[in-house]
């Protein structure tokens, strides 16, 4: 499969995994489309020139069915067009500033895993993140990965590298495409990045999988983490990517656990804190939606009021969610009657976070950095 077809709310798009540029289609190319491929009928010609345009690529006179995954309408009561899963908190990393408290191995047995990603793909999600914990070492991320691509989903995966370099990963992700695989990098040298998650071997294999991801020419893309223990380091960081020419970005706003514990926050490197953007809303729980390992759903990885357990509820229990995450966006506890509340940068499950965990308010607030503590 090279593109994905499908319906989003009362639109039509196509996209290609890797890729960024998709199009729009209107509802008739859209049904020509999902006849085509049922009957065994080549690309329209439409389409082929469309192809080669957006993406480059040259599918004239091919089977629709082998190029292009034509998703159904969704029959649910409700749609969503993206979600985030984590396949499994278990991790084989245990960094300081992780905002996972806990890290328990567990999660739900494979066939549940499946039924939950037909439940995903019933509902429209097309943009699906697997996330964990580290998810490359849930024995069963492999079948549940190949499963959700061939349910024509735009996956990315979010890891910590270390098993990215195993023939059968870069077998599994050369045959079926991600969207993105992005790659935590916690520092250029094996005693900084050992120490930082506090396991042996972390930069050694995280390396490796970054070169054998490279090689293979996949999506990858490397999100430097910046903490106190490598902040030294970031210059070397970022030479090292640019050595295999991958794509990079940076992150330095260390939060508290989302079960409210500050321990973290001593990670932070001062001047590395985000603060540039006024939270201007987010569609999260109306749009996109969260899963943890036992499959309950939250409006996102932060805000984790009233889970509801998709194995027992099914999609319809999703209806309760947009109400659910509109009630953990109002400006209540520690922001209620905030005359600032219209230029805060965080959103009030983030600052609910904060709050809990008691931290500084120089680390979130408008009121700490008129009062700096
Ligand atoms: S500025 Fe501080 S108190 Fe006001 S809404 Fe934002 S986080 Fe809450
Ligand atoms: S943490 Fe805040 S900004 Fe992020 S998804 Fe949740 S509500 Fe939206």
């Amino acid at each position: 499969m090279q593109v994905i077809v499908s319906p989003q709310e009362d639109i039509y798009v196509a996209v290609r995994p890797g890729v960024q540029a998709g199009m729009q289609l209107p509802r008739a190319h859209y049904e020509e489309l999902a006849a085509a491929a049922t009957h065994g009928h080549p690309v329209p010609t439409w389409f082929a020139d469309a192809a080669q345009q957006a993406w480059q690529i040259d599918v004239a006179g091919r089977p629709t069915g082998s190029v292009v995954t034509v998703r159904r309408p969704s029959t649910a009561p409700v749609t969503y067009s993206r979600a985030s899963w984590e396949i499994n908190k278990g991790c084989n990393f245990a960094c300081e500033h992780c905002y996972l408290e806990q890290r328990p191995f567990a999660g739900l047995p494979l066939d549940e895993k499946l039924t939950l990603i037909d439940m995903l793909q019933d509902v429209g999600v097309l943009w699906f993140q697997i996330t964990g914990g580290e998810p490359l070492i849930d024995p069963d991320f492999p079948p549940a990965y190949e499963y959700a691509h061939d349910a024509g989903m735009m996956l990315e995966i979010l890891t910590n590298g270390s098993r990215l370099a195993r023939p059968d990963h870069v077998a599994m992700f050369t045959a079926r495409r991600p969207h993105k695989i992005t790659v935590s990098m916690y520092g250029a040298s094996p005693d900084t990045a050992d120490a930082l998650t506090q396991t042996r071997g972390a930069f050694r294999t995280m390396y490796r999988g970054l070169q054998a991801a490279a090689a293979a020419g996949l999506p990858v893309e490397v999100t430097i983490i910046i903490t106190r223990h490598n902040v030294a380091e970031l210059d070397d960081m970022r030479a090292l990517i640019d050595e295999i020419d991958l794509p990079r970005r940076e992150y330095g706003s260390i939060s508290p656990t989302y079960t409210g514990n500050g321990s973290t926050l001593d990670t932070q490197v001062p001047g590395y804190l985000d603060k540039s953007a006024i939270f201007a809303g987010c569609p999260a729980g109306h749009t996109s939606f969260h899963v943890d390992p036992h499959g309950f759903a939250t409006m996102c990885k932060v805000g984790r009021d009233h889970p509801i357990s998709l194995i027992t509820e099914g999609p319809e229990g999703l209806r309760r969610l947009p109400g659910i995450a509109d009630t953990q966006m109002l400006r209540t506890g520690g922001c209620s009657g905030c005359t600032l509340s219209s230029t805060c940068r965080v959103c009030r499950p983030m600052a609910r976070v904060y709050q809990e965990a008691k931290a500084p308010l120089e680390h979130y607030c408008q009121h700490g950095e008129r009062n700096p503590a």
